[in-house]
């Protein structure tokens, strides 16, 4: 069932529990996540992020999406991650996304404020939620975090009307390890004086703990996971090929796949 970004977080932040924002490459994972979630019974937010749609065009990853989120009862938000150009999230939006992440977290507070803004104008229109961020989450092995100042969230939360608020408190993307604490101090000081979702992207990187206990007891509503599910994919990926040496055609290969993905994704799914 097709869902929008801010329904699935309202809820999540009422009934204090966090959902998962899946990292998507293409058919395989979207569909073998969707069927984890349903098999859960919780919702799932399906994530076309910059190495995607360098990979897919945008439509067609919508028709996926859609395809995928009717599928199933469970509802599934088609979420448009990191996009720093106001046309791609006009044309996403136009596609059929129902969530679209606009990050402004390389500009100045109020150019970010300014975009954010005006791509909350145009997505609210259209019944389309947005995320942004605020504050910098960096790359492992690439640029370094700059943390979220809570003033800073505050004054960005209250003037762009975002659904909900990526920050940084010590997450950092494209780990490979969950060895990275988050910073709880920090995270309170932002719930204390902001009252939308929060959004921790580098979900792989936070010990899977602490990733439990916060999805409980904190206003952190979605964590982003990609890199984790990738790296079993490529495992299983590996693992498939050398059983079966003889095998050749795509399908095939990856339909032996997809289970194993369904449950990595179920035992990810229960433990947020
Ligand atoms: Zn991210």
């Amino acid at each position: 069932m097709i869902a929008s970004l801010g329904d699935v977080l309202q809820d999540a932040l009422k009934n204090r529990y966090a959902v998962a924002g899946l990292v998507c490459l293409g058919w395989e994972d979207m569909r073998a996540y969707a069927r984890a979630a349903e098999a859960e019974g919780v919702p799932v937010i399906l994530q076309a992020g910059p190495g995607c749609r360098a990979h897919t065009p945008i439509p067609v990853l919508a028709a996926m999406m859609r395809s995928v989120a009717e599928s199933v009862s469970v509802p599934v938000v088609m979420h448009l991650d990191h996009s720093r150009d106001i046309d791609e999230c006009r044309a996403a939006i136009a596609a059929g996304f129902t969530g679209v992440m606009y990050d402004g977290s390389r500009l100045s507070l109020g150019e970010n404020i300014r975009k954010t803004s005006e791509v909350v104008r145009m997505a609210h229109e259209a019944g389309v939620s947005v995320e942004g961020e605020i504050g910098f989450v960096g790359y492992a092995a690439g640029e370094s975090s700059a943390g979220t100042d809570p003033q800073e969230a505050q004054r960005f939360a209250v003037q762009t009307g975002v659904d909900a608020m990526a920050i940084s408190i010590g997450n950092v993307h494209l780990q490979t390890d969950s060895e990275t604490d988050l910073d709880e101090n920090l995270l309170s000081d932002i719930e204390a004086i902001t009252n939308i979702p929060l959004v921790i992207h580098g979900g792989s990187g936070v010990p899977k703990a602490q990733r439990a206990k916060l999805g409980r007891e904190s206003a952190i509503c979605k964590y982003n996971i990609g890199t984790e599910l990738r790296q079993a994919f490529g495992r299983d990926l590996r693992q498939v090929l050398a059983v079966n040496p003889e095998k050749f055609d795509r399908v095939e290969i990856l339909s032996e796949l997809e289970e194993r993905i369904v449950s990595t994704t179920r035992e990810l799914l229960r433990g947020l």
